[in-house]
C-alpha cells in the first residue's frame, strides 16, 4: 500500500483534496466517495464490482425475505403507533425505538435469508419494510390521526436505513 503524505485530488471530484485512497485500486477518493466496507475504505466502482462477486441470493431469499421483513415491519409499525399514542414521551420512545426495530427486523429477516446477499435482495427487503407499515399508515389516514402518520414517517425514515445497513454491512460514509 502506498503511503502518500501529500494530499492529492479525488478521482471523481477534481478540486477536492484528499488523503484517502481506495484500498483495492489505490485510486485517490474523497470522503464523499469513500464507502466503508468490512475490509476498509473503497471507491464506489470497486464496491460495485465486489458486490457482483458476492451476489449469493437465490429466488427463495427474495420471497422469504420479503414476507418476513413485511410481517415484522407490520408488527413494528403497530407497536410504534401504540407507543406514540401514549403522549409526549411517546415521541422520544418512537425516535429511540425505530432504529432498534430496524435492527430487529434485519436480524429476523437474516434467519430466513441466512448470509445470502445481493444489493437487489436488500432493496427488496427495504421495500417490504415500507409496505409492512402500510396497514398502519392507512389506518391512521382514515382516522385522521396525523400524529400517528408522523410516527410512521419517523419509523420508516429511521428503520429502513437501519435494516439496509445491518444486512449489507455497508455504510455510506458521510
Ligand atoms: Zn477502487
Ligand atoms: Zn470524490
Amino acid at each position: 500500500m502506498t503511503v502518500n503524505t501529500s494530499p492529492t485530488t479525488c478521482a471523481n471530484h477534481p478540486g477536492v483534496e484528499t488523503m484517502l485512497r481506495c484500498n483495492r485500486c489505490e485510486k485517490p477518493i474523497c470522503v464523499k466517495c469513500a464507502v466503508r466496507s468490512p475490509v476498509g475504505y473503497r471507491c464506489p466502482e470497486c464496491v460495485r464490482s465486489q458486490q457482483k462477486i458476492f451476489d449469493t441470493a437465490v429466488w427463495s431469499d427474495y420471497a422469504l425475505g420479503f414476507v418476513v421483513a413485511g410481517i415484522l415491519s407490520g408488527i413494528a409499525s403497530i407497536l410504534i403507533g401504540l407507543v406514540g399514542s401514549i403522549g409526549f414521551i411517546g415521541w422520544f420512545l418512537v425516535i429511540a425505538g425505530a432504529p432498534t426495530a430496524g435492527l430487529a427486523i434485519a436480524e429476523g429477516t437474516r434467519l430466513v435469508i441466512k448470509r445470502h446477499r445481493s444489493r437487489s435482495l436488500f432493496i427488496t427487503i427495504a421495500v417490504a419494510v415500507a409496505l409492512g407499515a402500510f396497514p398502519s399508515i392507512l389506518l391512521h389516514l382514515v382516522s385522521f390521526n396525523f400524529f400517528g402518520l408522523a410516527f410512521q414517517g419517523i419509523y420508516l425514515a429511521m428503520a429502513i436505513p437501519a435494516v439496509y445497513t445491518r444486512l449489507s454491512g455497508i455504510q455510506l460514509f458521510k
